[in-house]
């Protein structure tokens, strides 16, 4: 007998097994207590003053009942049959462990560093305001999702099998409770562990990583991939997984120079806002503060303004905000946290939709986005004084269009430099965002305050560019053998839904 059943309890019950065994038994009018159960699902319900956790079990009479993880089970590799992966972020991981479940041999080039070497530099980046333009937050051994919130919740269920993700990420180091939380996330000190033995698994099992390693050129003859040049190395290729991420701005010069074509796509830009985490918790948790059964809270707001999206994005509670810069002369931020998010601060993008009939310029260019998104970023770091230090302005100012003259500490660890954002952005941005916060202030109460601050750009949102591929087989209508794959090409956003599109790509590799 499996049966699943729901419960609702109270914060502190949460971890009380006697209580919850005793609740199960009772709601399933059982005369003994000899069953087993396990948690499947748990939300915090905070919408009332009486906050509760919405809470799933599986109940069996035979442990053997219960669901246990599926494991990851590679084939021995066939030694014809190999798959040239480019970026190893969560897509490019995802493609070599399936690759390793389906008996070929994927080999990884990827331009930065393993995950150890990579601190370093983002060390030289908060503390010189240095930009290593090959290993930064975005590049290196786990990708853009290595040093941030690890937040694993994707609505994108209908791209794949979520779970699926979920359990390898457990399989590989990850604490289970991301498997019944909701809202899962892991956090900047574990992922790199986990990447780490993911990395060591992928070579165990036979496939190759190469690090400091960057695809320059691409090779095609008869609408065919012939060749690639990785640092100044040819090696021939028939197949290619192209991973490189949306921040990869030179892959997508490389494609357009050779005359294998791109398309222009909406993304989304505005400002990181951080908010004091105790503030966040106080508005969502109705007063209650400090409450030890209670995680940080966290927040997602959304509303229209002239027909426009304007919402919350990669929202971290208890988090960093952090310079994700991956050129010299460009500022951007994004944030992460720590597995118990206990920073004093929680922040949020506050981002727009923005079209590619938005941004100045010739509409049938596919750069169209791209050169707005990199005029935004590299005006920032002129006005935050040509170093990391950031376009700042506290929410209170902003909404009266008045110079902040002094800021609150924030987590920023470069500096903040005190300028308006309707110096940083056009007004199309700045009006939409205006009332986008009054309407964000209406939902969370308090949300507008002078001890929160905005910082100029949050620009890397999602790819403002589009690598086509067929529908069905998923290669490049223009180039059999190149695979555009997750974020960078526009088919994920997000650790989950890149890491099932790095599955999806491997899978129809195969069937070609
Ligand atoms: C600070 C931060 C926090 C984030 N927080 C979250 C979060 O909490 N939850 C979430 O879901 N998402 C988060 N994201 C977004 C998430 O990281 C991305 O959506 C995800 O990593 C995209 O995966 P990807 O594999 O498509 O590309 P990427 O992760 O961008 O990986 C691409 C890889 O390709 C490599 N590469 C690029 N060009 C080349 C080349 N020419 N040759 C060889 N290699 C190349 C890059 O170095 C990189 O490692 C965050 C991002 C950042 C920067």
């Amino acid at each position: 007998m499996l049966k699943e059943v729901q419960l609702f309890l109270l914060p502190d019950q949460v971890n009380d097994e006697v209580l919850i065994k005793n609740k199960l038994q009772k709601k399933l009018r059982l005369s003994t207590s000899k069953f087993f159960y396990k948690w499947k699902k748990r939300s915090i319900d905070a919408r009332q003053k009486n906050i509760k956790i919405n809470a799933t079990f599986w109940v069996a009479s035979n442990s053997k009942d219960i669901p246990s993880l599926v494991g990851f089970m590679p084939k021995k590799i066939d030694a014809k049959k190999s798959i040239i992966i480019i970026g190893m972020g969560p897509a490019g991981i995802f493609a070599a462990l399936r690759a390793l479940e389906l008996g070929i041999k994927p080999i990884i080039y990827e331009r930065g560093k393993d995950v150890r070497s990579r601190r370093r530099d983002l060390a030289k980046i908060n503390k010189e305001g240095i930009v290593n333009p090959e290993s930064n937050y975005c590049f290196g051994e786990g990708g853009a999702g290595t040093y941030s919130d690890g937040k694993l919740y994707t609505r994108s269920k209908k791209r794949g099998d979520v779970q699926r993700i979920l359990e390898l990420f457990v399989h590989f180091g990850a604490d289970e409770d991301i498997l019944v939380n909701a809202h899962p996330h892991i956090g900047t000190n574990k992922l790199p562990k986990i990447i780490q033995a993911m990395r060591e698994c992928i070579i165990e099992n036979g496939g190759e990583v190469h690090f400091d390693s960057k695809l320059i050129d691409i090779s095609h003859v008869n609408g065919e991939i012939s060749e690639i040049v990785i640092n100044q190395k040819k090696i021939p290729c028939k197949s290619l997984i192209l991973a490189t991420g949306h921040s990869a701005r030179d892959i997508f010069y490389l494609l357009d120079n050779k005359g294998i074509s791109l398309e222009s796509k909406p993304f989304a830009l505005g400002v990181r806002v951080e908010h004091p985490q105790s503030l966040i918790d106080k508005i969502q948790y109705h007063g209650r503060l400090n409450d030890k059964f209670l995680p940080p809270a966290s927040y997602s707001l959304v509303c229209q303004i002239n027909g426009k999206g304007v919402f919350s994005f990669c929202m971290c509670p208890g988090g960093i905000i952090a310079p994700c810069a991956t050129d010299k002369e460009e500022v951007v931020t994004n944030g992460w946290s720590p597995s118990k998010r206990d920073n004093p601060y929680s922040n949020s993008g506050i981002v727009i939709s923005v079209l590619p009939s938005d941004c100045k310029g010739n509409i049938e260019d596919p750069f169209i986005g791209l050169n707005f998104q990199k005029s935004i970023e590299n005006k920032s770091w002129i006005l935050g004084g040509k170093n990391q230090c950031v376009p700042a302005q506290r929410l209170k100012d902003f909404m009266e269009d008045k110079l902040s003259l002094d800021f609150p500490v924030t987590s920023y660890q470069p500096g903040l430099k005190s300028v308006r954002m309707d110096d940083v952005f056009p007004e199309f941005v700045t009006n939409s965002l205006r009332k986008a916060f009054l309407a964000f202030d209406k939902k969370m109460k308090g949300y507008i305050t002078n001890d929160a601050v905005l910082h100029a750009p949050e620009s890397r949102t999602s790819s403002p560019i589009k690598i086509p591929r067929d529908r069905e087989f998923l290669h490049h209508p223009d180039l059999k053998g190149l695979y555009p794959c997750a974020e960078g090409a526009g088919y994920a956003g997000g650790i989950v839904s890149a890491a099932i599109d790095g599955i999806k790509v491997m899978d129809a590799v195969l069937l070609n």
